[in-house]
This record gives structure tokens, sequence and C-alpha cells, in this order.
């Protein structure tokens, strides 16, 4: 796609094929992008093109093919090594997902490098992919977890996170941004501050980086992660950056092909970075496709989807904040394109499945966040999650679908 001067919504739309269609007859408001984004036609082309075109397997064949494939698969490495500004293609792992990602680093340099009675630091704010891989390490090691709090508003509370770290404290994973509230961490203070007492830092990018430029050398972080598919890329492509020195020391994940140097029933030895951590066959096209949902992001310019998403948040929310009985959760000032809310009287599931009937597709549950919806005292919401192609006319098709639930449920 060629570079847009200015926000071109329809110009950008035309690239979703998906978004055209109706839902009970209704427009589709595609609204649940933090749990998933569309992929445009250069993401699909992308891959399309490679499986006719460029398909083999990579860095084994020795004919031209697959050489062509090693070329396109270590060219998305370095795709993704630009994008967030890492220093070199060896700190970029290609993993499954942000998941995989945490269980990596949880795995390898959480099982070396901890012992009993060290210390690590999450927030209320984390999705549970940043919570389970630390609490089943310190079920098997004797770590300990702690948790920093968040206000009623939402935000990461800077003094009770200074309060927890210590000469104890040996490792800090925190997110970007949270994907129930939209709450911006400033992750770069919440690093120094660790760094000072001598931990480590994962940030957990899934919610970031579909916003905002990131740069994991101005970070200072020691492990950046996200996935491909809230990236407008493709599903079971995900990322982990991670310093070099670390990643060196750390033991592989899994064994097989590819992550290997040499193999003697008496001992392997290690493949170099990134590729001790890519055993087997890895995700080609997946990979070719994430590159590709780059490009297309960048052609726009993160800073021009910033401010259009910007303008969408602060619209809907003033939308919604209009209809009587609705809360919004977690109002904090610096915020993402995220909006999570109840409707009094009415539990969120029946919110989805109503406002899905007027054609408004939105999260409703936990997402993943259990802990956070017990801080918010409620077992459950509704969430409306924007992105680059999302219009205000679909704020306007969810609030009137509000409007409408709240007219079955009553006043
Ligand atoms: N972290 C955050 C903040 C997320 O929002 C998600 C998914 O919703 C994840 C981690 C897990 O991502 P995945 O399921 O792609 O591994």
């Amino acid at each position: 796609m060629a570079a847009t001067t200015f926000y071109d919504l329809d110009h950008i739309r035309a690239n979703f094929p998906i978004l055209c269609q109706t839902v009970h007859g209704h427009p589709l408001a595609f609204l649940d992008n933090a749990a998933s984004t569309q992929k445009p036609a250069d993401v699909t082309m992308a891959t399309k093109t490679f499986y006719e075109t460029g398909y083999a397997n990579v860095h084994r064949g020795a004919y031209w093919l697959s050489e062509q494939a090693t070329i396109q698969y270590e060219g998305a490495r370095e795709r993704v090594r630009a994008f967030i500004n890492a220093r070199r293609v060896q700190e970029i792992v290609f993993t499954r997902g942000a998941t995989e990602s945490i269980n990596l680093v949880a795995a390898t340099w959480g099982q070396t490098c901890l012992e009993a009675g060290d210390e690590v630091v999450l927030t209320w704010l984390e999705h549970h992919s940043n919570i389970v891989p630390w609490q089943m390490l310190a079920s098997a090691k004797g770590l300990i977890l702690k948790v920093v709090p968040v206000d009623d508003d939402g935000r990461f509370l800077w003094e009770a996170y200074q309060s927890l770290l210590s000469s104890r404290t040996r490792f800090v994973s925190v997110t970007h941004v949270s994907n129930v509230l939209g709450t911006l961490l400033p992750v770069k203070d919440i690093v120094a501050a660790a760094h000072a007492v001598g931990a480590k830092v994962l940030v957990d990018g899934c919610q970031a980086v579909p916003h905002m430029a990131v740069d994991v050398c101005d970070i200072d972080c020691d492990f950046y992660v996200f996935s491909g598919h809230k990236l407008y890329g493709p599903t079971g492509i995900g990322v982990l950056y991670g310093r070099e020195v670390l990643l060196q020391e750390m033991p592989p994940y899994q064994g097989g092909g590819d992550m290997i140097a040499s193999v003697t029933f008496e001992k392997p030895s290690w493949a170099g970075l990134p590729y001790k951590f890519e055993a087997g066959t890895p995700a080609v096209a997946q990979a070719i496709g994430l590159a590709a949902a780059i490009n297309y992001i960048e052609s726009i310019g993160l800073r021009a989807i910033a401010v259009h998403e910007a303008d969408l948040l602060n619209y809907a929310t003033q939308r919604l904040a209009e209809i009587r009985g609705v809360r919004l959760l977690g109002p904090a000032q610096i915020k993402t394109s995220v909006l999570s809310f109840t409707l009094n009287g009415v539990h969120p599931h029946d919110i989805a499945t109503i406002v899905d009937r007027y054609g408004v597709a939105i999260r409703a549950g936990h997402h993943c966040a259990q802990p956070l919806m017990q801080r918010f005292g409620i077992p459950a919401s509704a969430r409306a999650s924007f992105g680059l192609y999302n219009t205000r006319a679909e704020a306007d098709a969810l609030a009137d679908a509000l409007e409408s639930v709240r007219g079955i449920f009553g006043p």
C-alpha cells in the first residue's frame, strides 16, 4: 500500500475486505481488536504469494527455492528487528505468540537464574499469560511473587511498585498496555528502577505494538514480547526480543532440528542465536505475513494511527458515558484504544450477544485477567477495542446498540 499523507479511512478499509460485510442485516462493526485484528490484503497476499511461488522449508535446502524461502524468513526477522529497534537480528526469536515467548523466558532464564526465595514482581494489570508461567515457576522453585496494585482508575501505582523492589527482586514482568483497561504503563521508568536493584525486566508488548512506536533500546528492557495476530499479522507467529548477552546464557527451550550445532549420542551442542530457541520447522509463511503487516502499518504511520485511535477512543468514551447505567472501567488518562464497561443489571455476555444482533462485535468475559476483574469487584466486563480501520460510525453503532440493550432490560 502506498504511504498515505492524510488518514484516508476509506482507502484503509478497502484493504480489509472482511469489514465490508453485513452481520444480522447490519454493517459489521468489528470492535474486538485487542483479542485479534483483521488482516489487510497486503498480509494475505504476501502469504498466498509465498505459498504459490516461493514455498519451501528454510535453512536446510541446498536448492534455490529453499534458499529463497530462507532469505524471506530471515528478511522478516530483520523487519521485526527494525520495527522495535533491537540492536541485532540475533536478538529476535520467532515463537508461536506472546504466550510462548513468556513461557520460554520463564522456562529458560527463570529456571536457571532464579532460586528459592527470589522475588518476581508482576502487576494487577497482567494477562494470564504473564501470570501463570511465573506461578508455575514459583511453585516449582519456591519463588515469591509480588504484585503491584492499581488504583480505582486502573493506574499503575508507582510508589507501591518502588516499595516492592529490593535486593531480593530478581525479575519484573509487566505489561506495556493493559488488555482490559488500555492503561499505558511507564515501562522505561519501571525498567530503570528494576535495574537499579539488579533485577531483569520483561515487557509484554501485545497491546502496545499495534498502537505506538516501540524502541526496546530506549525502554532498555531485557525481554520484550508480542503476538503477530494482534498486529494485523497472521496467527501462529510471535516475537521474543531478548538482550543478546542474556539469550547467550540461557539454555534452549525445546530440543529438535535446527536448534543444534551438532548431535552425537553422547552430547548435543547448540546452534547460535537465535536458532538455539527455534527448534523444528518454523512458521515461515506466518513470519513473512508478519513482516508484511509491519510494512503495512508503517506505510500508514504509527503516529497517524495513534492520533486516529485517540480520537475514536475519546468519541466512544463520550458516547458511552452518556448511556444511563454504563460504568466505564479504569478511566485512566494515559491509555490506548480499549474501553471496558459494565451496564447496570445486564450480564456482559448478554450485552455482547445482543449488540452482535446489531452487527457489533465486542468482547465479554474476564479477558484472561481474572485478578484485575477481582480488583474491580466484578466477574466480567464488556470490552470494545479499536484498531486502525475503525470509524466513529462504528462507535455510534455500539452506543446505539447499547441503548437497545438498556431498552430490553428496562431503565
Ligand atoms: N498479553 C496480553 C497483554 C494480551 O492481551 C494477550 C492476548 O490477549 C496475551 C498476552 C497473549 O497473547 P497470545 O494469546 O497471542 O499469546
